[in-house]
């Protein structure tokens, strides 16, 4: 049993470094690989030169989910390797086709805004740092590319690890998980924080032909409770080190921050808060203006959630959602 290297790699965002996880023997597998900026290409170098690698020894890049901080590099990697890139079927279009998902991904993030209640001078310079994304994450070539799924085996580090598709975080988002030793690379599902549900719709138009947003913030709820089940010995998460807490302990925290703060939503609304904005800039003050959309991205997962519960509803009103307690 081989353990994977941990290539600590910058990102420009706030979450700091991201994980590439690295296995050196049998072969030189990648799991996942940062975002295509110098200072991400000039640690991934150094941290396979550490190892005696160098891109072109790749032999796999395996890609937890479609965010630029794990697959962004994939377009770099593919020209300086000749790695197969492995990629779920929920991932795939991601990897393939970066520049058509992510349009989709800022216009619809554009309309939620203004219905979330952002003024519109400010729906530009919260979706603008967006656009910004697309120079800095390529895609890969199909013809590079292998597809598996969640009845797939990955062969990593001289053992079979099975796919679990884990939503919420990203609709994309697969973990890795080892039976034998019950290791788990855990992506953005277990981190040591609770992790953003990230704006998304789903592909397909509804069956009244209409784009339909995905509840990120419920389906990561369910995803924390399929692994809180799972018997776990390690995790390799997507960010920050190896976890020393057991991983029920860390979904635990994660359970009780959400719940605390879905509770402050919750009475932000009863004292007359309807807007999602509105909230926003109540829990989230002390962040950027143009880091809100992170905030922004909470909130209206603890609505979803209280809307779920029954204790909130929403009606729309000239495009701009309000919120009321029932
Ligand atoms: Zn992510």
């Amino acid at each position: 049993m081989t353990k994977p290297i941990r290539l600590e790699l910058p990102t420009p965002f706030s979450i700091g470094s991201v994980n590439a996880w690295l296995f050196v023997e049998p072969e030189p597998v990648l799991v996942d690989c940062g975002q295509n900026t110098p200072d991400c290409i000039e640690a991934l170098v150094a941290g396979l030169a550490a190892e005696g690698l160098s891109t072109a020894d790749l032999k796999k890049v395996i890609i937890t989910h479609g965010h630029v901080d794990h697959a962004g590099l994939g377009g770099y990697l593919a020209e300086n390797s000749s790695a197969e890139f492995w990629v779920s079927d929920h991932n795939w279009d991601w990897v393939a086709d970066v520049d058509t998902k992510w349009g989709e991904r800022v216009d619809f993030m554009a309309r939620i805004v203004q219905q979330a209640g952002v003024e519109p001078d400010l729906v530009e310079l919260m979706v603008s740092g967006m656009r910004n994304i697309a120079s800095i994450w390529q895609s890969v070539p199909v013809d590079r590319m292998v597809r598996f799924n969640t009845k797939s085996k990955l062969q990593m580090g001289g053992a079979r690890w099975d796919v679990i598709h884990a939503p919420g975080h990203s609709e994309s988002q697969t973990c890795f998980y080892e039976p034998i030793s019950k290791r788990l690379i855990s992506a953005d599902m277990l981190l040591h924080i609770a992790p953003v549900p990230v704006i998304e719709r789903y592909a397909e138009l509804n069956d009244q032909g209409e784009i339909e947003r995905i509840l990120g913030l419920p389906k990561h709820m369910e995803s924390l409770e399929l692994f809180y089940d799972l018997e776990i010995s390690a995790v390799y998460p997507g960010h920050g080190p190896e976890f020393k807490d057991p991983h029920r302990v860390v979904i635990d925290r994660q359970k009780d921050r959400i719940h605390k703060r879905k509770e402050q939503c919750f009475e932000l609304v009863k004292d007359g808060t309807s807007s999602a904005m509105g909230i926003t800039d109540v829990m989230y003050s002390h962040f950027p203006q143009s880091g809100k959309i992170t905030g922004l991205a909470m909130v209206v997962g603890y609505l979803d959630l209280l809307m779920q519960e029954g204790k909130v509803q929403r009606r729309t009103e000239e495009g701009v959602w309000h919120f009321n307690i029932t």
